[in-house]
């Protein structure tokens, strides 16, 4: 028979992941602050508590997915005795220095967790989380974890998950900003957006494999390998990208910042090397 397992959080993920345990065949504890969101999990065979230490005392392994760090200390910390040598998987969304916070706050064997998926996408094949902290409580409980997506274990410091966490919705974000302006942009002449998004995407999957040129590049630390369009060029056209915004009519404000960068490095005689260089300036903070 399979370990029981107790949930705290029962807002759109939480309860997602409650459904993918009933359905995996776990015994499922359930809390939430707003009781009333229990009853369909309970419907589905899982045990409602009514209170956090009930919750906790369920399960040696105790799930919490609320909606920030500030909810998962002020929901942990009514726990009291319960929580001591449990198994706590926090997958509530935090960065790298909450998540050591809370791995010191509480006496627990401690996994952080970061949940690269929506709710409806939790239990299929596109779904995956990233894993840090106790590599004991990540290989015991891991049947567990699969139960939600593909569970990578990206190391003991359990900063870490959040870190990779943050960084992927840092390239998701950057693409959003790209496409939301090209179709601001295009939209000023009266183009559908329906119409360019088929070569927005086309283009962007064409440029997919800058990810892998500029990464050799920044490891190596030498961003004059294999250089295709060097940043004197780049930063000349970004110029005609900047100003044809201007003359639309439109805000230049999501992609104005990399203006400025490019010219720095082309000014500071790196012209002749590749785009990926303009992230020395990123580390150094340089104004
Ligand atoms: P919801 O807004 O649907 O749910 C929020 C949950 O937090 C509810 O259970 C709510 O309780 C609880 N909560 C908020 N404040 C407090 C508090 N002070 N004390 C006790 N409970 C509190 O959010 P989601 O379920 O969608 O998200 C949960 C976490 O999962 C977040 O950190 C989010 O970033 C992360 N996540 C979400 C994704 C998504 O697409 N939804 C994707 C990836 C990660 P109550 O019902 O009483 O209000």
């Amino acid at each position: 028979s399979k370990p029981p397992v107790t949930v705290l959080g029962l807002g759109a993920m939480g309860s997602a992941l409650v459904e993918a345990l009933l359905v995996a065949g776990y015994p499922t504890t359930v809390w939430n602050r707003t009781p009333d969101r229990a009853k369909p999990l309970v419907t589905k065979g899982a045990v409602h508590a009514t209170n956090v230490s009930e919750a906790v005392a369920a399960s040696r392994l105790v799930i919490v997915c609320l909606l920030d760090y500030k909810s998962v200390t002020d929901v942990l910390d009514t726990a009291g005795d319960a929580l001591a040598g449990r198994v706590l998987v926090n997958l509530t969304n935090g960065t790298p220095a909450q998540a050591r916070q809370v791995a010191d706050r509480y006496d627990v064997d401690y996994l952080d967790g970061g949940i690269m998926a929506v709710p409806p996408m939790i239990g299929g094949p596109g779904a995956f989380l990233f894993y840090s902290g106790s590599r004991s409580a990540f290989d015991t409980n891991r049947p567990v974890l699969d139960v939600f997506g593909e569970s990578q274990y990206v190391g003991t410091d359990s900063g870490l998950a959040a870190l990779h966490d943050i960084g992927l919705l840092s390239g998701m974000y950057g693409m959003f900003v790209g496409v939301l302006h090209a179709f601001a942009f295009v939209g000023t002449e009266g183009v559908p957006a329906t119409t360019f998004a088929p070569l927005l995407k086309r283009y962007i999957g064409g440029m997919l494999g800058f990810v892998d040129g500029a990464a050799e590049q920044i490891d190596k630390d030498d961003y004059t390998i294999n250089v295709v369009s060097n940043i004197a060029m780049q930063s000349a056209g970004y110029v005609n990208l900047t100003q044809s915004t201007h003359d639309q009519g439109i805000s230049p404000e999501l992609l104005a910042p990399l203006g400025p960068l490019m010219a720095r490095r082309v000014a500071d005689g790196h012209g002749h090397e590749d785009l990926a260089g303009v992230i020395e300036l990123l580390k150094k903070g340089k104004k």
